[in-house]
């Protein structure tokens, strides 16, 4: 949750037209999950839920943030004897346990010793041999952290929970759901790139979400490299070029592979993918980039229903793109 950057998805979120008239556009921006977020809808009666919506927000860091001592995740990663579950806890656990099943682990929620030991969680890097990655090897795999009745049963007390990869894209959920109940239909949810696009504006448009073009480094400027036409969809990227680090020239990703216990090294540059809801889109994009390129694909082809966006660079070091067809169909603008 915690972002050193930006996510890859630059909301463009144009407004036009006569018939929007009697609805007023709210807007406003704000910081949760260590990274920004935008929400913008139209009302007829103007109303601002940004003081309700940040408590939501502030309601969910401390159910799923790691980097909140006395959240319910961080309790339970520190073993503490009868922490209860809530409802947010509960629905992202059954969603990862899912996905990482569906993705035969390369989505694993269990990666929390890894991401610290490698730097990319609350801890600073630790000096890794291989000896040590085959040790914290044994603290990986979702089946062993399981959800019975209200409680998180660890199989080994050295293991932790991450959530970081899915509690965005649920947050966007969450959020949108708030909007929804307030009789709110027509809104854009965003947080760190991760985004739900509602029903259409009021002047009969979809919303337009942009995917980033990978920056060589992680503080260029942003880029777009297509633009989406959505409406009722939900759309989630993950990179490896906002969040790294280099060591003799090889540039380590946030993403681990867990199989190997090693930073995912390979051509695939960015995932998005689109679902119904935020949460799933989350966790697929990140899985896909464990998968890589081929694998990602493969994985899209056989499993009708998920539509993602590649962006990879060949073996000249050229950059490409892939879209499944339902993605394609929603691309209204690309750049090269
Ligand atoms: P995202 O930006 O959604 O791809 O999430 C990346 C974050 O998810 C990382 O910073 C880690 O905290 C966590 N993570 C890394 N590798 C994995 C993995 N293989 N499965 C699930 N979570 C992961
Ligand atoms: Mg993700």
């Amino acid at each position: 949750m915690k972002k050193l950057l930006l996510g890859a998805l630059l909301p463009v979120i144009l407004f036009s037209c006569n018939s929007a008239r009697k609805y007023e556009l709210v807007k406003f921006q704000g910081l949760a999950q260590g990274t920004y977020y935008s929400v913008s809808y139209f009302d007829a009666k103007g109303r601002n839920f940004q003081v309700a919506i940040d408590s939501l927000l502030n309601a969910f860091n401390h159910s799923l943030s790691l980097w909140e001592p006395s959240s319910i995740i961080s309790r339970i990663n520190r073993n503490e004897p009868g922490v209860a579950v809530d409802e947010l806890f509960r629905t992202v656990y059954i969603k990862a346990r899912e996905v990482a099943k569906h993705t035969n682990g390369a989505f694993d929620y269990s990666v929390g010793p890894l991401v610290n030991a490698w730097g990319f969680g609350f801890t600073d890097r630790m000096k890794l041999s291989p000896e040590k990655i085959d040790s914290l090897m044994q603290l990986v795999g979702y089946e062993t952290i399981k959800l019975v009745g209200n409680t998180i049963i660890k199989a080994n007390p050295g293991s932790a929970i991450d959530f970081n990869a899915i509690a965005k894209g649920y947050a966007v959920d969450v959020v949108g759901k708030f909007i929804e109940k307030k009789g709110i239909t027509r809104f854009i949810v965003d947080i760190g790139g991760e985004v739900f696009a509602s029903q259409r504006k009021p002047d009969g448009d979809k919303w337009k979400v942009g995917v980033e073009k990978p920056a060589a480094n992680a503080f260029d400027e942003r880029n777009l490299k297509i633009v989406l036409s959505l409406e009722n969809e939900a759309i989630a990227t993950s990179g490896n070029y906002r969040r790294y680090y280099e060591e003799d020239g090889v540039r380590y990703a946030h993403t681990i592979d867990p199989s190997t216990g090693y930073p995912v090294l390979h051509s695939l540059l960015s995932a998005s993918v689109l679902a119904k809801d935020c949460m799933t889109a989350d966790a697929y994009a990140t899985a896909f980039m464990v998968m890589g390129t081929e694998k990602a694909r493969e994985f899209v082809q056989s499993n009708p229903g998920i539509e993602a966006f590649f962006i990879f660079s060949d073996q000249q070091g050229d950059i490409q793109t892939w879209a499944s067809p339902g993605f394609e169909k929603k691309i209204v603008e690309q750049f090269d």
